[in-house]
């Protein structure tokens, strides 16, 4: 990610020095053999970002392409004769659409929290504090972990009874993918609100722990910087690049999965051991102290419409497969 820091221009703001996508375009390709997977591949390595990375065969990948790069994209492909189609005119245009500006944006909407923008993370901790008072014998902010800048990794534990098996939702792992502590907050407020019934009834047979933003630094980022970070931000040894990619940081079969790195300056920056970084081994050791109530973990992720199964570091079907498929 650096590598297309470096590239991006500069704008300055009254709070922070933000970086400028104007005029990068996202193109889309469709491999159509294994040569052109390890072809993108390479364009990585050359400084490209990917939003959908080559993974197989048929399946679409997303490239996003800075203006001073454009001829070498496309030169590279018309040398390997590979087709491809413009989905993005214009990428800082989509980022000044996505969210409105702060002084228009409001957490609130009629007393209700409005899910029609993407929150900072004081304003979702804020939300938080608000369910405590709203709700306090089911709602209670936990401290799951912490982060390299100082700041807290908050969660909320909304408790139907001790004697209930509990689920753990994790999300903005990957600091960029804005949708997924969305999807958190806006299931927070579902599990607390919905009326219906029946769905009350499966709701109340779980315990909830409800954890939206898992890498805090690499948020607040994403805000005031650079909308495309998706690390966290500690620094590494013998480079300037900072940041690991906290997902390829976890104690399990570390190390053995083709998709991460051992380059500090790629994005899927796996840390120097397992547990390098303080968010995922402080949150390791808050997720062990619950390990035994904990039925289902499920992380959340952007973009593409996926539902992936336990372990990337096999192809064996796990025994729980059936159950999920059906
Ligand atoms: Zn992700």
């Amino acid at each position: 990610m650096l590598r297309h820091i470096i590239l991006v221009g500069l704008i300055t703001s009254a709070f922070a020095t933000k970086l400028s996508y104007k005029n990068y375009k996202v193109y889309r390709i469709i491999p159509g053999s294994e040569r052109d997977l390890k072809l993108l591949n390479k364009l990585e390595e050359k400084g490209f970002s990917y939003w959908r990375s080559p993974s197989r065969t048929m399946q679409s990948v997303d490239l996003m392409v800075a203006p001073e790069k454009f001829s070498y994209f496309e030169k590279f492909m018309g040398d390997h004769r590979m087709k491809f189609q413009l989905i993005v005119k214009d990428v800082q245009q989509l980022i000044d659409q996505e969210n409105p500006p702060r002084e228009k944006r409001s957490l609130y909407n009629n007393g209700t929290l409005n899910l029609n923008q993407y929150h900072t993370l004081d304003e979702m901790y804020k939300w938080f504090h608000d369910l405590e008072k709203r709700y306090p014998n089911k709602v209670e902010i936990l401290v799951g972990g912490k982060s390299y800048d100082g700041l807290e990794i908050k969660g909320v534990h909304i408790n139907h009874g001790a004697d209930k098996p509990a689920i753990f939702l994790e999300g903005g792992i990957h600091a960029h993918e804005w949708i997924s502590p969305a999807t958190i907050i806006c299931l927070t407020k579902w599990i607390l609100k919905t009326t219906d019934y029946k769905i009350r009834q499966i709701i109340e047979s779980y315990n909830w722990y409800m954890f939206p933003v898992v890498n805090p630094d690499g948020y607040v980022y994403t805000f005031e910087v650079d909308r495309f970070w998706r690390k966290n931000r500690s620094k590494n040894n013998s480079t300037e690049c900072v940041g690991t990619d906290l997902n390829r940081n976890w104690n399990y079969h570390w190390d053995e999965a083709e998709m991460e790195s051992q380059d500090p300056c790629s994005d899927s920056y796996k840390g120097s051991e397992p547990f390098s970084e303080i968010e995922t081994s402080t949150l390791s050791q808050f997720i062990k102290s619950i390990s035994e109530k904990i039925e289902f973990y499920i992380p959340f992720h952007s973009y593409g419409h996926y539902l992936l199964f336990p372990q990337s570091s096999t192809e064996k079907l796990q025994k729980t497969y059936k159950r999920y498929v059906s």
